[in-house]
């Protein structure tokens, strides 16, 4: 479907399709690569180009077609925004055979938290190396006994001088092994009910104390971690939001967790893949997108997805 917007917006498409069309075929190179779910770009004129992941997010926020409306100050586009313009980048995108760009838990949960609740000097120290894969972030809720209920957490941080000091457990913690800096919550405030007594904690990960150990699934694949904190000290000025409020802000970043997980264009983006893939596998020499059955079945998934893009 080509959307379209009038002749106002007519040379922004043709600037988005040109990029689109300079790059295409680009492999990511690198293990973030992986990590974030990018696949290796097929069929595509172009297929020599090699980028790092790092290098492409750079590439793609300095054409303002990521990070748009975050100010420049913060590592962004800084760009009014424009609902339009941001429309008609994800569709050019969804089409093309080009990456998109890398989210995560520092990029798509924290750095709006952040933009949200935290501090001028927060913002300038976090947003921009996080934007640009310099800094990768991991999510500290889930404990052993705190998953779906997780206000029961009972990981512990008590202020001592200037530095809090952190003892307790993380579990299901993404990305922990590659990651420089963790959001965690943690108990400060053991005497209140239990949603008072949090706070929202931001933990370098490379500080003494803290000890990283992989859980390998059934797939024999080691998505997940479990982390460790014995006398683990950071800075008391590395809280985002009150003392005692962390509940607050959890919430915040969830918000943004659950939006991110529903994304309408990266749900194009992958129909449009199966798409392809349908027109360049066969079974018993013939393209699978000619079977009626599979054809069926694709035109009722293309009915939710519009659906959803439309709505979304
Ligand atoms: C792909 C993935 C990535 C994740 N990454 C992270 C991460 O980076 N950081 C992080 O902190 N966490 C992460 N998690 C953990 C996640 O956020 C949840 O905390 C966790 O999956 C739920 O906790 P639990 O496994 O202890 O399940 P439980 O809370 O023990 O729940 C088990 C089952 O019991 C049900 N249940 C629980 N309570 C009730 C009730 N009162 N009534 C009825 N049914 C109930 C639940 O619905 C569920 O089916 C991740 C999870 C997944 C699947």
């Amino acid at each position: 479907m080509n959307l379209d917007f009038g002749s106002k917006y007519d040379g922004f498409r043709d600037e988005v399709k040109e990029f689109c069309n300079h790059y295409e075929g680009v492999q990511l190179t690198g293990t973030l690569g992986t990590l974030y779910g990018h696949e290796e770009i097929k069929n595509s004129k172009k297929q020599d180009l090699k980028i790092s992941i790092q290098d492409w997010q750079k590439i793609l926020i300095e054409h303002g077609y990521f990070a748009r409306n975050i100010p420049i100050k913060y590592g962004g586009y800084g760009d009014e925004l424009d609902i339009v313009k941001n429309v008609i980048i994800t569709d050019e995108f969804s089409h093309a055979k080009i990456p998109v760009a890398t989210g995560g838990q520092g990029i798509d949960f924290l750095v709006p938290t952040l933009l949200e609740m935290g501090t001028e000097e927060q913002k300038n120290r976090y947003i921009k190396p996080a934007l640009h894969l310099d800094e990768i972030w991991c999510q500290g809720y889930s404990e052993p006994n705190a998953g779906s209920d997780l206000a029961s957490l009972q990981t512990k941080g008590i202020l001592d001088g200037d530095e809090w000091v952190i003892n307790g457990q993380k579990i299901w913690t993404s990305t922990a092994k590659y990651a420089q800096m963790m959001f965690c919550l943690v108990r400060t405030e053991p005497d209140v009910p239990k949603h008072q007594g949090i706070s929202y904690l931001l933990i370098p990960m490379d500080t003494p104390g803290i000890e990283i150990r992989p859980l390998v699934d059934m797939t024999l694949h080691a998505g997940f971690n479990e982390v460790f904190f014995t006398n683990v000290r950071i800075p008391a000025t590395n809280i985002i939001g009150a003392r005692g409020q962390g509940w607050l802000v959890a919430n915040k970043t969830l918000t943004h967790e659950r939006s991110s997980l529903g994304d309408p264009n990266k749900m194009v983006t992958r129909f449009n893949k199966l798409v392809e893939l349908m027109k360049n596998e066969s079974i018993d020499g013939e393209r699978i997108i000619d079977k009626p059955v599979f054809r069926d079945r694709l035109m009722k998934t293309q009915g939710k997805v519009l659906a959803l893009k439309t709505h979304g």
